[in-house]
């Protein structure tokens, strides 16, 4: 049985991660358009530094739900055969046990030097400009895919996608795209969809069957339900 999970906002949000996709537009009080865009950087890149060394930092306030922690028991016993792809940027999949996880859109824990090009984990600040561990300049920006940019592992996604049985979305809205579409990729390969939502998505027309409520009820007897078939 493989299968492909993607999970979006609605499961941090359950942690209480503070999201983007907040009735107002913004995030904690920004525009997406300030702090999550290439030209919001350019433009000023202190405030852009401020605002994700405060995430980073406030990574230490949330824990992992019963959603990360029923996906990371489903990754020890399935392993290899579960894909866990995220658009979230925090580590809650990672603290739920889970040690496979496609970040799509980064992470707050890794910063990213625009001068020789490699990532590093990074769990300090970068407002007070760092120099990169290595090539020694100071050009380390935060490791996240902002708008404008292009999501990380779209061939490995699409690749795990193809050889799936099952493709799951959990907890996202169905209008950010490239994610949005994964279920229709799946759909055209005659893969089984399932969504697990707060509400039907955008897209949960697409789906196979559609369960909506909150992620930390339905994701762990969803677990149940697949690991009891095994
Ligand atoms: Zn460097």
């Amino acid at each position: 049985m493989r299968i492909v999970v993607l999970t979006g906002a609605g499961v941090s949000a359950e942690s209480g991660v503070p999201t983007f996709r907040d009735a107002d537009g913004l995030w904690e009080g920004h525009r997406v358009e300030d702090v999550a865009t290439p030209e919001g950087y350019d433009a000023d890149p202190g405030l852009v530094h401020a605002f994700y060394d405060a995430r980073r930092a406030a990574l230490a306030d949330v824990a992992p739900n019963p959603a990360h922690l029923a996906l990371g028991r489903l990754e020890a016993v399935l392993g290899h055969d579960l894909t866990i792809v995220t658009q979230n940027v925090d580590d809650l999949h990672e603290r739920g046990g889970a040690h496979h996880v496609l970040h799509m859109h980064g992470e707050l824990l890794s910063a990213w030097c625009r001068a020789c090009g490699h990532r590093f984990r990074w769990e300090g600040t970068l407002a007070d400009r760092p120099a990169c561990p290595g090539c020694g300049v100071s050009e380390l920006r935060p490791d996240i895919v902002w708008f404008g940019e292009m999501p990380y592992e779209m061939d490995r996604i699409s690749a795990a996608i193809a050889e799936a049985d099952l493709f799951v979305s959990i907890g996202t809205s169905g209008a950010v795209y490239p994610a949005a579409g994964f279920v229709i990729e799946a759909r055209a390969r005659g893969i089984r969809s399932l969504e697990i939502n707060l509400e039907p998505s955008e897209g949960t027309h697409w789906f196979d069957e559609a369960r909506h409520g909150k992620a930390g009820d339905l994701v762990p007897r969803w677990v149940d339900e697949v690991l009891g078939r095994l």
